[in-house]
């Protein structure tokens, strides 16, 4: 079956169509690298790898690209305040967002391109825009001119003489022969970021640089673009008038967009003190892969109503699981096949796939395996669980797994890397002559089977079973 996504553009649930078939080329907008990330936007960015890592399950090649936006208002704000260069001050959170993408296993797009090492795209394509009289300067500004674009506005339905649109404008510092035009490359205005181009010296505005890398690694029509709903209007509205107005083509194929996460029923702000990243809950106690469980377990077009309880709860569905995986594994070798078993396993495997099919229906998806356990208990009890039947069940849990990455389908067994970390820590702790915490990490491998032969060339390791 083909995998249905709903488009924002059609507002329909329409299968995925990728232009080229066999590969499908995606690009999801990425984070502000002027402060941690919160949970809100890694809702939005577990579902991107959800949907990547479906893809990928899907049999489609794949080319994901994601932003890194290191240029922005904000950033040049707070870097001038902390007397840093915008590259020294974003670098800090750039590094803190992969460390966290890896904590909640976001597996990385294959390009992450940078917006400061992309303003010669930028500038190519203001130009481009400029051929084509769809745009005009102002105080030494480029603006994009609306009203000369006859689809805007086929994204996010807004009416251009809404208040909503007039509201977001009146704000704004520019000038502009009309107030819904939005800035493509803004002049400098004193000792901040700048970069001296044929547009003058000055930075680019937000939504230029998503149109220009997006075109630069994916072309210039590609098949899908995400990020959360708030960047329906006005950034990806604007992001089509740009690309649509410099190529004359259709820019993107499918539309989608994830509903927000809200905490304990309010909309996130620090002023309430319900506003989270990844590193406060994880300083809470909260179990990282329990995060990542909770964020994707919600359908994504569903408002996520956040909770320390929700949190707790996708705890103990893992243990649920994971205990279940366990009794799985114990089944030996040599037990005779149960049939019926068999025909549930491929029903669950199913009704898994037909769920994640349905503009990945992940709650649906996960009912199925939920579903399959309680079925399944009763066969354990029974001790009607062949070794074949066995197989079969990690190989569904280690598929769903592909997406999911919270299982545990493989017993618990500390990672190489883990042990050559501690081997080190041991080697420095000698160093110091911290002798007892030295003989500690010793006595924890060999409780975790690992024992250590110091040699001339170093300590080696090795597994006892
Ligand atoms: P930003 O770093 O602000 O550019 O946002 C990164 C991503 O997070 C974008 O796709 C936003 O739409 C998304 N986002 C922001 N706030 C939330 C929220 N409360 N819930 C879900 N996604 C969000
Ligand atoms: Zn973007």
């Amino acid at each position: 079956m083909a995998l249905k996504l709903n488009n924002s553009l059609t507002q329909s649930v329409e299968p995925l169509q990728p232009i080229d078939p066999g590969i499908v080329r995606m690009y999801t907008c990425g984070p502000t690298v002027y402060h941690y990330a919160h949970i809100g936007n890694f809702r939005t960015f577990v579902l991107q790898d959800v949907l990547r890592r479906y893809i990928l399950y899907k049999g489609y090649r794949l080319h994901h690209v994601m932003n890194i936006t290191d240029v922005e208002d904000r950033i040049i704000a707070n870097a001038q305040d902390a007397g840093m260069d915008i590259r020294e001050y974003s670098k800090k959170y750039l590094t803190a967002f992969l460390e966290d993408m890896r904590t909640l296993r976001i597996q990385q797009p294959d390009e992450m391109p940078r917006a400061t090492e992309h303003i010669e795209a930028m500038v190519e394509l203001i130009r481009r825009l400029e051929k084509k009289n769809l745009t005009y300067r102002s105080g030494r500004s480029t603006y994009f001119r609306i009203g000369a674009f006859a689809d805007y506005g086929k994204l996010s339905g807004v009416e251009l003489d809404s208040a909503a649109a007039r509201g977001r404008i009146d704000s704004d510092e520019y000038s502009k022969e009309n107030p819904r035009d939005f800035v493509l490359w803004k002049a400098c205005k004193g000792e901040e970021a700048f970069w001296d181009t044929e547009l003058g010296r000055g930075r680019p505005g937000w939504h230029i640089e998503c149109s220009a890398m997006s075109m630069l690694y994916l072309g210039e029509s590609f098949d899908i673009h995400c990020g959360g709903v708030d960047l329906i209007f006005p950034h990806h509205e604007n992001e089509i008038a740009q690309s649509e107005g410099a190529t004359g083509k259709p820019f993107v194929r499918h539309w989608v967009h994830a509903a927000h996460l809200i905490v304990e029923g309010e909309k996130m702000s620090k002023s309430k003190g319900n506003f989270f990243t990844l590193r406060d809950l994880l300083e809470k106690g909260c179990n990282p892969l329990a995060i990542r469980y909770l964020l994707q377990s919600v359908h994504y077009r569903k408002q996520l109503n956040f909770t320390f309880e929700g949190v707790e709860q996708a705890r103990s569905a893992l243990r649920r699981i994971d205990g279940f995986l366990q009794k799985i594994r114990s089944v030996p070798d040599g037990l005779q096949a149960n049939p019926s078993l068999s025909d549930k396993t491929s029903q669950a495997r199913q009704d898994f796939e037909s769920a994640m099919d349905d503009d990945l229906n992940v709650s649906e998806a996960l009912g199925a395996l939920f579903e399959f356990i309680r079925n399944c208990n009763i066969d354990l009890d029974r001790q009607e669980v062949g070794s074949s039947n066995r197989d079969e069940i990690l190989k569904l849990f280690g598929d769903a797994n592909q997406m999911f990455d919270v299982f545990q389908i493989e017993e618990a067994k500390l990672q190489d890397r883990r042990i050559r970390e501690l081997i080190e820590e041991r080697r420095q702790a000698r160093l110091q002559r911290s002798f007892q915490r030295a003989d500690q990490i010793r006595d924890e491998l060999f409780e975790s089977g690992i024992i250590l032969e110091d040699t001339k060339e170093g300590t080696r390791w090795k597994r006892v079973h």
